[in-house]
């Protein structure tokens, strides 16, 4: 019943869920999925470009303590610091079949519980903080990053720091509002890497690693949205659609099917993906997604 794409490209994820809740026998039903997280695939220019180095060269001591320097923003970010999430009192409300009006308010009133919450959270630790765009779209469009990449239904672009939320009829007839919450939670996740600069490691160490460091590297990042994604979430945590069951579910669902749809490994196993969820939704704190100093084995 899933329809997952199968692109060529590296860089589609396939996770969406839709269901019902019968509410007498509480069975859910999956009704077909096709949402999509997209690593930002094509991505961004690297945020800045190194400095040349002068006449002579740079010593390979200096080369290496630099390379340091930059991977302690990914392994020794503040942002862990930040304690466990505050409550913002957030209430993403229903959404009813069918109303692209409908479906826009919710993405735009999670939007603003995700601005709330990760504020706080960079205020807490005084970090600058700023607000990702959102862009809402019936069609898949180009980004500054590029084009947008089959399959997927959500895009976080660096470049021009904004999110690409496609509504796709499927997910119109039959919105499942934790799975499109979680979705949108994501790319939220990729923005704080932005924003907090533990993309500064990211892009740049990615840009000269071989093929297979950059997948592990990509899953390092792509592990760390999804937890941020969870600590999000941990705060609906008992709100009408937002219950143990509907998140138990999806968690289950990513465990079977998270790595399907993506040709390589950037992502991570299902399983691992499962992992990291669990482990953010448990703790709701960023200091539980600290991808980049776990063991290999851990985002595999
Ligand atoms: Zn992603």
């Amino acid at each position: 019943m899933n329809k997952l794409p199968h692109s060529k490209r590296a860089a589609i994820a396939a996770a969406g869920l839709a269901f019902t809740v019968a509410t007498a026998s509480q069975v859910f039903v999956t009704a077909g999925s096709a949402s999509a997280s997209a690593a930002p695939a094509t991505q961004a220019p690297t945020p800045a470009q190194a400095v040349p180095a002068p006449a002579g060269g740079q010593s390979s001591a200096a080369q290496s303590s630099a390379a340091l320097a930059n991977k302690s923003l990914a392994t020794a970010n503040r942002i862990y610091r930040s304690g466990r999430f505050v409550n913002v009192n957030c209430r993403p409300g229903s959404l009813p079949r069918g109303s692209t009006a409908a479906y826009k308010r919710f993405l735009t009133r999670v939007t603003n519980c995700l601005n709330k919450a990760w504020a706080a959270q960079f205020r807490k630790v005084r970090m600058p903080f700023s607000k990702p765009r959102l862009r809402i779209v019936t069609r898949k469009v180009n980004t500054p990053c590029g084009r947008w990449t089959t399959g997927a239904e959500a895009v976080y672009c660096s470049a021009d720091r904004t999110m690409y939320m496609w509504i796709s009829k499927q997910q119109l007839r039959q919105p499942f509002p934790l799975g499109i919450t979680r979705l949108i939670a994501h790319e939220y996740g990729h923005h704080v890497q932005q924003i907090s600069r533990i993309w500064s490691y990211y892009w740049p160490a990615a840009a000269r690693a071989s093929k297979s460091q950059k997948l592990a590297l990509s899953r390092r990042s792509e592990l760390q949205a999804e937890c941020f994604s969870a600590v999000f979430m941990s705060t609906l945590r008992g709100q009408p659609n937002f219950g143990s069951r509907e998140w138990n579910y999806t968690v289950d669902w990513f465990r079977k099917n998270g790595a399907k749809g993506w040709p390589q490994n950037d992502h991570g196993r299902g399983p691992t993906q499962a992992a990291w969820m669990t482990r953010g939704y448990n703790s709701g704190s960023p200091a539980a997604c600290n991808t980049w100093k776990a063991s290999a084995r851990a985002t595999l």
